[in-house]
């Protein structure tokens, strides 16, 4: 029977420290760190995943400015509020909920946060660092799927690591990490062939897609770290990820449960990079405290 990789209590001793270090800040620098979150219309999942933001910033002492656009927000409109937002000097980090609403394009309001405050990751210097393995904001959920493998002992250099899927928010930028840290990485997608015997050859199988149940007990090498990132609300409304987790259990070393691994994992990396931010605002440095 596999371990449980417990997003939830490694994110909860994460955040438990920046609580910590936001309190020992505040005591030097008379300020905390300020995170500002975007959000245009009122798409359901989308006002839950920025409750859940809040909430975190707020146990956690870091200042929440939410900036609500409406639904029929022009593209002008949101970026000329991130443009304030970049010129604000008491805001630490920019986070902009997507989706957006169509009509509003996306690239061209990643690219306008500014990159030092982008604590998403996404903005095109970021991503440029992490593919020339630079010091930069990393992408909040493969940042926590690294520390996940790490805070649990994982080792996973010379391992062989397969990721299902290659978006620009988890699965490439996944693969990238994990091919710094000595993986041989394969990327798989929806065209990829015979699938299952691609992920039966991964010592660590990363699943990005938002299928539920697509991946199956077969389809896993006995011993494996299967790491699910998937989430997609059921018409049970409950979070149902991409791994058949009762019979995948019974065959991996260690697998994450959704919801309760990746996620939390999300959110706590989210805090650490805007604590970052706020680290390099006052003291003018690249803050060391994240690996
Ligand atoms: P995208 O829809 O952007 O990407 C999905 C990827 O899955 C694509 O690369 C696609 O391949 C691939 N794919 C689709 N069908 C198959 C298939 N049958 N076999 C193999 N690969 C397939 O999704 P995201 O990366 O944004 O998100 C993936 C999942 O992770 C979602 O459920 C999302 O909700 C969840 N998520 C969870 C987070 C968390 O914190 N827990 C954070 C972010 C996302 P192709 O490129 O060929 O189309």
């Amino acid at each position: 029977m596999a371990k449980i990789l417990d997003g939830k209590a490694i994110s909860a001793s994460i955040k438990e420290g920046i609580r910590v270090r936001v309190q020992e800040l505040e005591a030097i620098y008379g300020q905390r760190p300020a995170l500002a979150v975007v959000i245009v219309g009122s798409d359901p999942a989308s006002c839950s995943y920025v409750h859940s933001k809040v909430a975190a910033a707020e146990y956690l002492g870091i200042h929440n400015l939410q900036v609500e656009l409406p639904e029929t927000a022009s593209e002008q409109e949101v970026l000329d509020a991130i443009r304030s937002l970049n010129e604000n000097r008491n805001v630490d980090g920019i986070l902009v909920q997507l989706p957006l609403p169509r009509g509003i394009d996306e690239e061209k309001v990643i690219e306008a946060v500014s990159y030092e405050k982008d604590v998403d990751g996404f903005h095109p210097m970021n991503v440029a660092h992490l593919w020339m393995g630079g010091k930069n904001m990393k992408p909040c959920t493969p940042k926590g799927i690294m520390r996940l493998l790490d805070e649990s002992g994982i080792e996973i250099s010379g391992r062989r690591a397969v990721v299902v899927g290659r978006s620009n928010i988890v699965g490439k930028p996944v693969a990238k990490l994990l091919l710094d840290r000595n993986a041989t990485v394969t990327i798989a997608h929806s065209r990829s062939a015979d699938l299952g015997a691609v992920t039966r050859e991964a010592d660590i199988l990363v699943s990005a897609v938002g299928r539920p149940g697509m991946i199956t007990a077969d389809m896993i090498k006995p011993g494996a770290v299967v790491i699910d990132v998937g989430t997609t609300r059921g018409e049970d409304g409950k979070l149902h990820g991409d791994v058949d987790f009762e019979a995948a259990r019974e065959v991996a070393g260690w697998i994450t449960p959704v919801p309760g691994g990746v996620g939390p994992m999300t959110i706590a990396m989210l805090m650490e990079n805007t604590l970052e931010c706020f680290i390099e605002r006052m003291t003018g440095e690249k803050a060391g405290i994240v690996k």
